[in-house]
């Protein structure tokens, strides 16, 4: 369903070049759950960013579900983008002055879906993910692991295909690194393609797919046995 072919991304920063990712070529099918794992300024976020459509590849074709992306132009990316995948970052990335329940709204505003059906699917996943009495509080007001809910339930309110999480865990502690995860883990039951960004080997162990990266190439990709 999602597939990169021979994907390079060259960034120039004054006269430097820095190639952060090499030749990939990665074939992630429905329904899997994948981990990326590899030390700091391997490649991991540049390779998320390309699948989540949030960067263009240097050279190198991009298809999601049969179809190429690379050739849209911004504007129809963003609607790909909308439609199909969600993102989870290290840090969140709420809007401090919208409250918990506009944040989760947010995507269906800007698809177009009237008031009346947004506010009930953002009821049904703030009371899901167990954030109803959270719902008027704005982003400041929240802990880090229901600041990650509120992101999470924000991804996930198109029902994309697939979700992509950069180092969800990253600014939580343990216990609550977990929890998150445990829910992010819980949405393949309805089918989605789950890739977790860690540099947390435990956390990473625990993806039916394994893959690590070193200096911008995919050095091992491995099932984990049943
Ligand atoms: P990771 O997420 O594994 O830490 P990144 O994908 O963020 O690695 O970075 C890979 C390499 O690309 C690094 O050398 C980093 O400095 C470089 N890089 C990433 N994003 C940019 C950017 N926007 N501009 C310039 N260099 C970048
Ligand atoms: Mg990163």
């Amino acid at each position: 369903m999602i597939e990169l072919q021979n994907v390079s991304r060259i960034f120039t920063v004054g006269d430097q070049q820095v190639t952060a990712l090499r030749d990939i070529n990665l074939r992630l099918d429905a329904g899997e759950y994948i981990s990326i794992m590899g030390p700091s300024g391997s490649g991991k976020s540049t390779m998320l960013n390309m699948l989540g459509l949030l960067d263009r590849p240097t050279s190198g074709i991009y298809l999601l579900d049969g179809g190429n992306v690379t050739d849209l132009d911004d504007e129809q990316q963003a609607r790909v983008r909308r439609e199909k995948i969600g993102f989870v970052f290290q840090s969140f990335h709420l809007v401090p002055r919208l409250t918990a329940a506009q944040n989760v709204e947010l995507p269906l505003v800007l698809a177009g879906i009237p008031a009346e059906e947004r506010k009930v699917r953002v009821q049904v996943l703030m009371q899901n993910y167990g954030l109803s009495d959270r719902a008027d509080h704005k982003p400041d007001q929240l802990s880090g692991g229901q600041r990650q809910r509120v992101a999470i339930a924000r991804a996930t309110v198109m029902k994309p295909t697939v979700l992509l999480a950069d180092e969800p865990t990253g600014n939580l502690d343990r216990t609550t690194g977990w929890e998150v995860l445990k829910l992010l883990e819980g949405l393949m039951e309805q089918g989605i393609t789950l890739v977790v960004v860690t540099h947390d080997a435990e956390i990473g162990a625990r993806a039916q797919r394994q893959i690590h990266m070193l200096d911008g190439r995919i050095v091992s990709d491995e099932q984990r046995a049943k």
